[in-house]
């Protein structure tokens, strides 16, 4: 049985999984780097250890240093929490082979669904519907060009090692197919080490819409219903909510895509807590798009609608227990909004907003929940991602999550520094948003009707 888990992350991720773990009577260690020494989750893990350099890869990267820190502090097993580590296969090998348990899937299914295009393979093999696309990576400029014209223009070129919206660029014709299929190539490389590149059907103004899986190691798989994450910009989430609007209204099409994302998550072999990510367009066709083989960012909103802590699920999986619930005993009964807060400035292009907290004042009450590392005199360090905090709002209707989302956004300070609260505000406040309309397509649209000076 897990007695102690090293947490390999920083943020509010590393504080939730602390929470879980001291609520499951689990000792929690925490690793961080240089530039965090001031941060919440250092003071809060019953230990913490240092093992690098202010830069991702000097500390957070480095599995050699984690390893090495697990093994002298003893611990059983790893939670990687999102980003960073958890999608790397080699380091899950790695925690396997000295005996350490890798909180997330095997080895085997991360490789699986992290190389994009064999995902798509493979969980098309076992029946489930994906954009149409190219068979898999294109290296051929050439041979490239005749793809795409075949799936038929606009197009949309993806790093087969994508993640976090990099390396996708759109094509509407040949000229400037040449050009994106170049960019596509060079910042897949930059970003991921791995310039391979796969083409795909531009779905235009889809829904993002995915399925949280739990999956044990005896072979059952459920879902816990959908997300909804179709406000992004620059193909990220800002809002995530669940039920999706769209759903709410097709019931039988939610049936349909659950019962495919458990194959989905089936074909892989997988094993502990993934997302089965699809596009849905307003015909109400569905395609998948990728597997994030961890727990994400907007995990919370699942967990308020379904009761069920989904960090604790993750570690009773990996300590072998049975999902001791069935698809069926799974209830959706309230409505829940997640809104990021980043430390950036809407009003001047989403410029990240580094420095010191001079007042952090969360909102509470009912329906709210704050999930943050941040704190009155937090500096912010600028070597990370910019998220400072989630605020999740909920309630029995989807109007009431709303009403509360932009109370406890009123109610929010953050002083001192730049955040993405304004801009909440006023999504939260406008028609298209409320009516449940928004696509993938409402940021761009919202921001160019919307004065920026609302957001200072
Ligand atoms: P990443 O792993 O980088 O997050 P995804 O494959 O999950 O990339 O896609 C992220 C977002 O990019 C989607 O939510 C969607 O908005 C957009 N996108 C991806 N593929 C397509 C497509 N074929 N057509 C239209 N939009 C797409």
């Amino acid at each position: 049985m897990i007695q102690k888990i090293l947490i390999a992350n920083r943020g509010e991720i590393a504080l939730r999984i602390i929470r879980a773990c001291r609520e499951m009577g689990i000792k929690s260690m925490a690793v961080y780097s240089e530039a965090d020494v001031q941060s919440l989750h250092v003071q809060l893990a019953d230990e913490a250890i240092c093992i690098g350099g202010p830069k991702s890869s000097d500390s957070y990267l480095r599995a050699d240093r984690i390893i090495s820190a697990a093994e002298i502090a003893d611990v059983d097993a790893i939670h990687p929490g999102y980003g960073f580590l958890s999608e790397n296969a080699k380091f899950a090998e790695q925690c396997e082979s000295c005996n350490i348990k890798f909180i997330g899937p095997k080895s085997k299914s991360i490789r699986i669904m992290g190389d994009k295009a064999i995902a798509k393979d493979t969980v098309r093999k076992a029946g489930v519907i994906t954009v149409p696309g190219s068979d898999g990576p294109i290296e051929n400029e050439t041979e490239a060009v005749k793809v795409a014209r075949k799936i038929g223009y606009p197009v949309i070129i993806k790093a087969v090692a994508g993640g976090g919206g990099r390396g996708m660029r759109i094509a509407h014709n040949d000229v400037s197919f040449a050009k994106e299929f170049h960019v596509a190539r060079n910042e897949a490389e930059k970003a991921f080490g791995n310039g391979s590149v796969y083409i795909e059907k531009y779905i235009e103004k889809p829904r993002h819409i995915e399925f949280q899986i739990l999956a044990d190691s005896h072979g059952k798989v459920l879902h816990l219903g959908e997300r909804d994450c179709s406000v992004q910009r620059r193909h990220q989430k800002l809002i995530e909510e669940s039920p999706s609007p769209f759903l709410i209204a097709h019931p039988d099409l939610r049936k349909k895509m659950g019962k495919a994302a458990v194959k989905a998550a089936e074909a892989a072999e997988y094993e502990n807590a993934g997302t089965i990510e699809f596009l849905v367009d307003a015909k109400g066709n569905y395609y998948f798009i990728e597997m994030n083989t961890r727990i994400q960012v907007e995990h919370p909103v699942t967990e308020e609608v379904t009761g069920i802590d989904l960090i604790k699920q993750q570690i009773n999986i990996a300590n072998g227990a049975k999902l001791d619930f069935d698809q069926g005993d799974i209830k959706f009964e309230k409505h829940a909004i997640e809104c990021r807060i980043n430390a950036e400035d809407p009003a001047r292009n989403f410029i990240p907003s580094p420095g010191t907290i001079s007042l952090y004042y969360p909102p509470g009450g009912l329906g709210v929940r704050v999930d943050s590392h941040a704190y009155s005199g937090y500096t912010i360090p600028p070597h990370y991602d910019s998220m400072i905090g989630k605020l999740i709002c909920f309630g029995p209707t989807r109007k009431i999550a709303l009403q509360r989302s932009y109370r406890a956004l009123s109610e929010y300070l953050i002083r001192g520094i730049k955040t993405t609260i304004p801009l909440h505000k006023a999504i939260m406040s406008d028609p298209v948003f409320i009516d449940g309309k928004a696509t993938t397509a409402y940021m761009e649209d919202f921001m160019s009707r919307t004065p920026t000076d609302l957001f200072t």
